[in-house]
């Protein structure tokens, strides 16, 4: 007797027609036709049955304080650091989490059940850290909250970072996060690099930094990253988050770049929304696109995966912790509309993002933990281009979010009463 069958799904891989067993809030048996008894079944109906989605690239701390004290009016990155240094010194912890919850609310309701958040430990009090720890805590059993130590102003450049972050990393933080292009120098943001893989080395911690959120060609700090990670033997440990700057390189160098992050299994997150609207905003015209080279970095066999970065924060003002809204900003940034790449797009958002975030028993193989969402929607495609409806989202085997499938009504004379947006292309 299991705990619960989900019937007749499909899976983003183009299996149909298979049944999941859960049995104590793992995944027991994936198969068609599966032959037991469960105390809940649910009905599939051929629609897709994904794992979770993945937020690999999110702000906890500052989401959901857009206009306060004011709006970010250049729409500029730099003018959204310094209303966020504005706002700093009057935050609350108690303002932090009661945000944070609400934007977790958001999430299950989105079937996105893990979500690394950078906290900003350039703030003599932790407030944000000591929220987020808290958030972690409380969230822990329907979301999978990972929190790296983000120095936002720089862990040289601001006084007293360095030891901010360490203190951070102590407080139960548990990535290793920073920002070299926003150092003074080109020399201390490779300094800063090379101290902070140094530490997540010492202390067997993950390292995830924000990298070259430039549009200067010559930002290549992600070069001293690829190279510091293969030194200190951190390959598969280390992800370069924006890596902006590659978008306006030089090809010839990038030819050399791409090899080298290979050669240290970088992982690499974009983030369309803020990339698109943050980058290029020293152009007239042409505009540059703001986003890395998402394409030819998966063609080189890198993990690549797509965060959302803001929801209503001083960087972005709208969002709503949809990463199949992030999904399909991606496909029309990166020009990824073959199949591949759309699929490859639905990928970026859940089993990527899972592999950089190191998270324990994802997927919807047997042994796997049983956090499944079921998407009105038949494939990765069709998921993306309808941003479809999450039917259920399911944690551990238990039912955390449902959603009615979306049935508009239709007053027109000889037509249906109601209007679904699934499509089957048809045959000629
Ligand atoms: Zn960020």
């Amino acid at each position: 007797m299991l705990d619960l069958i989900v019937r007749n799904a499909s899976f983003a891989d183009g299996r149909r027609g298979f049944d999941v067993g859960v049995q104590a809030g793992r995944i027991a048996a994936v198969e068609p036709h599966l032959q037991a008894d469960a105390g809940q079944t649910i009905d599939a109906g051929g629609l897709l049955l994904t794992p979770p989605f993945v937020d690999s690239h999110f702000h906890m701390d500052a989401t959901l304080s857009v206009g306060l004290p004011r709006r970010n009016r250049s729409g500029t990155l730099l003018e959204g650091i310094a209303l966020w240094g504005e706002l700093k010194p009057h935050l609350t912890q108690e303002a932090i989490v009661e945000r944070a919850l609400a934007y977790c609310d958001w999430a299950v309701a989105r079937g996105l059940l893990a979500i690394r958040s950078h906290v900003d430990v350039c703030d003599p009090r932790l407030l944000a850290v000591d929220a987020l720890l808290e958030v972690k805590k409380t969230v822990a059993p329907y979301i999978d909250l990972q929190l790296v130590a983000f120095p936002q102003d720089g862990v040289y450049r601001s006084p007293g970072a360095m030891d901010l972050l360490k203190e951070a990393l102590r407080r139960g933080v548990d990535v290793v996060g920073g920002i070299p292009h926003f150092e003074r120098t080109m020399e201390d943001g490779r300094a800063s690099v090379r101290a902070l893989c140094e530490i997540a080395a010492a202390q067997g911690l993950l390292v995830d930094m924000h990298c070259d959120e430039t549009d200067d060609p010559l930002s290549r700090h992600v070069e001293t990253l690829a190279a510091e990670t293969v030194r200190l033997g951190l390959q598969g440990r280390v992800v370069g988050s924006h890596l902006t700057s590659m978008h306006s390189m030089d090809n010839y160098h990038v030819s050399k770049l791409i090899p080298l992050m290979a050669e240290a299994d970088l992982g690499a997150i974009a983030n369309p929304f803020a990339n698109m609207v943050l980058m290029g905003r020293h152009d007239t015209y042409p505009k540059r696109r703001g986003m890395t080279r998402v394409p030819e970095l998966m063609a080189a066999g890198l993990t690549v995966a797509l965060g959302q970065d803001s929801t209503m924060d001083p960087w972005y003002g709208l969002g709503s912790g949809d990463m199949l809204d992030v999904a399909h900003m991606a496909v029309h940034v990166a020009q990824m509309t073959g199949l591949d790449d759309m699929a490859a797009c639905f990928a970026a958002v859940t089993d990527n993002a899972a592999r950089l975030m190191h998270l324990e028993g994802y997927g919807l193989a047997p042994g796997c933990r049983a956090d499944m969402v079921l998407l009105e929607a038949h494939d990765p495609v069709e998921a993306i281009r309808l941003r479809a409806t999450r039917l259920k989202v399911i944690r551990r085997g238990k039912v955390i979010a449902e959603t009615p499938m979306q049935r508009p009504s239709l007053a027109l004379p000889g037509r249906r009463g109601d209007v679904s947006f699934l499509w089957v292309p048809a045959k000629p």
